[in-house]
């Protein structure tokens, strides 16, 4: 069974997140997405537990796609760590642009060192979604922007709703 893990953070899962993930899923048998619990990353819009929430739901009903084959999980720890407990022979990571190619590059070889067996497995950002990013959506749900063409349409009031709540707090505290 060849199984690959693609990790992130996920906050919130978008279109292009999403595209990597069916395009991955069709080359395994099966694709753990991993929302890594970064502690040195300050609070996001969703906890991890809510990101993994948000996955599932936006990854329950991908058409053509047999059930198990996407599996949503968290970890605090190592991807490569979490790569040997589950079996997994690759990780799956997305490039939009050049800025993303070096930093992921420079993961690739350290987790390479940590663990020669697990490879990393770039796939280029489909051409609709390059520009995309959860920091990227995050704006738009601030300006109250359509956020259909950004996120998965399961987890759109989702979003919406948590950026309400943020800045109703951050009104009052202001
Ligand atoms: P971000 O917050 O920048 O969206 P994540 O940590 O959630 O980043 O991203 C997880 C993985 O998905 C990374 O490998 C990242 O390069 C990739 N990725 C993020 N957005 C896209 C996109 N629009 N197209 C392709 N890959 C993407």
């Amino acid at each position: 069974m060849k199984r690959a893990i693609y990790p992130g953070s996920f906050d919130p899962v978008t279109l292009g997140h999403l595209n990597i993930i069916k395009r991955a899923a069709a080359m395994f048998d099966e694709l753990i997405v991993c929302v890594s619990v970064n502690s040195s990353k300050s609070a996001g819009l969703f906890t991890p537990e809510e990101r993994v929430e948000l996955l599932r739901r936006a990854v329950r009903d991908i058409p053509g796609l047999e059930r198990g084959r996407v599996e949503v999980d968290s970890s605090p720890g190592l991807l490569v760590d979490y790569a040997k407990a589950h079996g997994a022979k690759a990780a799956v990571k997305g490039l939009r642009a050049v800025s993303d190619f070096e930093q992921e590059v420079q993961m690739a070889v350290i987790n390479r060192k940590l663990n020669p067996r697990l490879e990393t497995m770039f796939l280029a950002s489909s051409d609709k979604y390059t520009y995309l990013s959860s920091t990227v959506v995050k704006e738009m749900a601030r300006y109250g922007a359509d956020l259909g063409e950004f996120v998965p349409r399961e987890i759109v009031d989702a979003v919406n709703q948590r950026m309400r709540e943020l800045e109703g707090t951050e009104g009052k505290e202001g």
